[in-house]
């Protein structure tokens, strides 16, 4: 890992100083046992992932929905946040840690203790549900529901705070994470393919803004492509190496 301490000894201090900037797939939860989207849940019953996550789908069949999202919700609940996160935290403790901006929806940054003010769950979480009729009530989660699917106070149904197929980023968490890929950044990306769009294009924005751009991931990626330094292989190791060493710098 001497590549990792080579290149850090070679950044501006005041880059790093001004608090890392992270984008987070869904390799960066594997560790923990959670498969990927399109990996084995992902073929859930045989129905496409549209079917299942998508409010066409939802009103098709609700039940089939929660079913999936409940089987979601148990495996989440019962995995814990692993050595990547937990790391994430140590920044943030060391004052190193701008933002974490996040496309998993498992709630594992705010179980291992990253900051609400720190997370930005771009894909939102299943640790939430709202009313499918936007009656205005939410509702908390730690454990999967029993009884599906779930019903909202005002008799509708709740549905998974999640962004399904079809729906818009919520626009300001879009926006605050397009003004963090700014010059003077280094911004790190972990486990993610660059494949889904908006947030695919982040590190790219950042990339065109001059920030420096570092990407831990087990394959190369159009993100790898671009990045400055590109740590390839299982993050949890690689990461933790990274985050210390960056730590050690800034302790007296
Ligand atoms: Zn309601």
């Amino acid at each position: 890992m001497d590549q990792i301490k080579k290149f850090v000894d070679e950044l501006d201090r005041d880059l790093i100083s001004n608090g890392l900037v992270f984008v987070i797939g869904a390799g960066a939860s594997v560790a923990s046992g959670l498969k990927t989207f399109r990996g084995e849940e992902g073929h859930y019953k045989d129905h496409r992932p549209e079917d299942l996550a998508s409010p066409y789908g939802f009103r098709r069949d609700p039940e089939l929905v929660w079913e999936w999202y409940q089987m979601r919700m148990r495996k989440g609940f019962e995995a814990k946040p692993n050595a990547i996160h937990h790391s994430l935290v140590d920044l943030e403790k060391h004052n190193l840690l701008d933002i974490i901006i996040t496309q998993n929806v498992d709630g594992f940054h705010h179980r291992a203790g990253n900051s609400p003010d720190k997370i930005v769950e771009i894909h939102g979480t299943i640790t939430k549900s709202h009313c499918f009729d936007n009656c205005g009530e939410t509702f908390d989660y730690d454990v999967a529901p029993g009884e599906i699917p779930v019903k909202c106070k005002c008799g509708s149904l709740q549905r998974p705070s999640v962004v399904w197929f079809g729906e818009i980023l919520n626009s300001d968490d879009l926006m605050q994470s397009q003004n963090k890929m700014q010059r003077n950044k280094l911004v790190v990306t972990i486990g993610t393919s660059g494949m889904v769009y908006p947030v695919a294009a982040l590190p790219f924005i950042a990339k065109n803004n001059g920030a420096t751009v570092i990407d831990f991931n087990t394959n190369s990626s159009p993100i790898s492509e671009i990045a400055d330094l590109f740590v390839e292989g299982p993050a949890e190791e690689s990461f933790k190496i990274f985050s210390d060493y960056i730590i050690s710098l800034f302790v007296e």
